[in-house]
């Protein structure tokens, strides 16, 4: 009997074995998927604007003395915004990588909501000139204990994206309040919202809701940036939409300074 047991054992043990091996072969062609899906979308991302840089600067370069003035401005302008795409495309890519490697070391200090939110809005002011803005911060918002350049790209992502994804002359809202151990801080617009099942998945890295959609140029690393951003210090950052009007919103939380654990347990 004992031995007819250990052959069923065995034979147990041989199936689990199968389907390990199995599963494992699955996770390793899809982490060749993903990563081959990683490569296309980073270098579409590069082509793109490094295209239009080039395009522009070799007619500015090849026709420079015949072109009207209104042009090279156009062009000029092209090359400028362009390359400022560039840049924020390859500061998200090395955020990520720090964030992946676990090499990030945020710079904690006290540091007042209000002032951080200020500092986002001066540095998006030029992508949100078709929006109205609306700040409300309570007056009373204890100060939390943040990285602050690690805050405020959070919130320049999230204002980022609701100029790209609400129609012009739409209102986007920031909000600021304390509840019970925690400080919140959110960010609304009046767009087109997120699909139920996508509320959660908008934050994983090269994950895009309309894939495949020129009009608004993205990466699909904004948000998991953010979540990436906000966790490291302790706090949580979820996206939700609007009940009173359409929109989409994002919720920060993080905790007051007295409840953040030591420094070294984040390590
Ligand atoms: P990107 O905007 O570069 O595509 P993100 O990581 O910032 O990348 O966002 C991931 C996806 O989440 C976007 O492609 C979009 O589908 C969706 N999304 C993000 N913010 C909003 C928003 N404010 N309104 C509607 N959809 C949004």
């Amino acid at each position: 009997l004992l031995d007819a047991l250990a052959d069923q054992a065995a034979l147990a043990i041989e199936r689990v074995q199968l389907v390990a091996d199995v599963d494992q072969a699955k996770l390793a062609a899809e982490a060749d998927r993903l990563r081959s899906a990683l490569l296309t979308s980073i270098s579409h991302d590069l082509k793109t604007p490094l295209a239009a840089v080039l395009g522009a600067s070799t007619t500015l370069r090849d026709y420079f003395a015949s072109l009207p003035e209104d042009d090279r401005r156009d062009l000029l302008s092209t090359v400028v915004d362009e390359s400022e795409r560039l840049n924020r495309f390859i500061a998200n890519l090395l955020d990520m990588t720090r964030i992946e490697s676990g090499a990030m070391e945020p710079n904690y200090a006290l540091h007042d909501v209000g002032d951080i939110v200020g500092t986002a809005l001066r540095r998006a002011a030029k992508i949100l000139v078709h929006h109205s803005i609306e700040v409300r911060i309570a007056e009373d918002l204890p100060a939390v204990r943040v990285d602050p350049v690690l805050l405020e790209q959070v919130l320049f992502n999230l204002l980022d994206n609701a100029s790209k994804y609400a129609p012009e002359n739409t209102v986007i809202d920031i909000k600021g309040w304390a509840s019970g151990d925690q400080v919140l801080v959110q960010v609304g617009d009046a767009g087109p919202g997120i699909p139920p099942g996508d509320l959660d998945r908008i934050f994983d890295t090269f994950y895009r809701v309309r894939k495949g959609d020129q009009v608004r140029a993205g990466t699909g690393l904004g948000l998991s940036i953010c979540r990436g951003f906000i966790e490291a210090m302790g706090g949580r950052i979820v996206a939700g939409n609007r009940t009173d009007h359409q929109g989409a919103i994002f919720t920060i939380r993080l905790p007051r300074p007295h409840d953040i654990p030591k420094l070294e347990e984040f390590k």
